[in-house]
């Protein structure tokens, strides 16, 4: 059983040039189809462990955090690749790289939001090679992309041999590293229902140094109406909880008001009664949610048209 905080905080350490220790021996097997991946794991049993970009699950076998028997590399998977538009909706596949987001033309015109996170998520050479399938299933609380599904009311398609079934991307993160994910189960595609000419969507973060994890983000996805008025707000806050949080009160406090300083100030309010930040290495709760304001105001008055910005 591998210690979920030292996991996380392990990352954070290696990501500020730690040493880290030798790798655990294991095997290494390449599924070129999903039926080979239900195979492989059949013949491995739970030592098996799925392997998509390496940029997170490395690292953690590197600190002996994690002992798999053997690596199933998904990475030649056809069913896991691709972004299309199918009857009104986004379907981006698992292995599409976090740098392969940030230049998609399909992504950039119906779910800008994911592209604007890119720049966001550690440097070039993690960006690469990381997936958005293995960042969803990692799961770290300060992850951008997470947080991003979310707001986007995004749904995760998740495969196994006894079937496919369909989550809500909100339902997805049930915990610090936890999601809905069963055993022999994978994500394949995450669904994104495509934007409108009303949809404005945005990310805001606060991190030590560029490239870092975030001490505090948030992503806000909603529709604006031409009189300034805002309907089905979503603001989804990370690195302030055990996964993404989906801010309910404030998202409530904005619903159906025009956009504006009074309004924006409404919904700092009522982060109070959303955010439980724990305390962690980057400072005590109250620093947190004192982020998740400025962040708030910061990210909602972009959608201000800029005369009321300056006043
Ligand atoms: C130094 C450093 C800095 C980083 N900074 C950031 C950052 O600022 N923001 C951020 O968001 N991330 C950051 N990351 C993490 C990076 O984005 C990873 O690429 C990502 O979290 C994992 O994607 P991956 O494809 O590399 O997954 P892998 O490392 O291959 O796998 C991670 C986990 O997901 C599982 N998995 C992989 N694909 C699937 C799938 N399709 N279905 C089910 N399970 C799957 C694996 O079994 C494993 O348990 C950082 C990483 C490092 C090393």
């Amino acid at each position: 059983m591998i210690n979920k905080q030292v996991v996380a905080r392990g990352l954070l350490g290696l990501a500020r040039g730690m040493s880290s220790m030798k790798w655990p021996a294991f095997g290494y097997a390449r599924a070129r189809s999903l039926q080979d991946v239900w195979r492989l794991q059949s013949e491995h049993g739970d030592g098996a462990r799925l392997i998509a970009g390496g940029q997170t699950l490395l690292a953690t076998l590197a600190f002996r955090l994690s002992e798999p028997t053997v690596l199933i590399d998904i990475t030649q998977v056809p069913e896991l690749r691709g972004v299309s538009v199918e009857a009104g909706t986004l379907r981006i596949g698992a292995l599409t790289r976090h740098a392969e987001l940030g230049r998609d033309e399909l992504i950039a015109r119906h779910a800008p939001l994911l592209r604007e996170a890119v720049p966001y998520i550690a440097h070039p050479a993690i960006r690469n090679r990381g997936t958005i399938g293995g960042s969803l299933a990692y799961a770290d609380p300060a992850a951008e992309l997470p947080a991003c599904v979310v707001a986007l009311g995004a749904t995760l398609v998740l495969a196994s041999a006894a079937g496919e079934r369909r989550v809500r991307a909100e339902d997805f993160f049930t915990g610090l590293l936890e999601t809905a994910l069963r055993g022999g189960e994978l994500i394949t595609a995450v669904e994104v229902p495509i934007a409108t000419a009303a949809t404005r969507s945005t990310i805001a973060e606060v991190a030590r140094r560029s490239g870092d994890y975030a001490m505090a983000g948030l992503a806000v996805h909603l529709s604006l109406g031409s009189n300034g008025q805002v309907a089905a707000p979503r603001l989804v806050y990370f690195g302030v909880g055990n996964g993404p949080v989906l801010a309910k009160a404030a998202g409530a406090a904005l619903a159906g008001r025009r956009l504006g300083a009074e309004s924006i100030a409404a919904v700092q309010a009522a982060l109070a009664g959303d955010l439980d930040p724990p305390s962690d290495l980057h400072g005590p709760p109250e620093m947190k949610r004192h982020l998740a304001r400025v962040l708030t105001g910061r990210a909602l008055s972009r959608f201000l048209p800029a005369t009321e910005v300056a006043a």
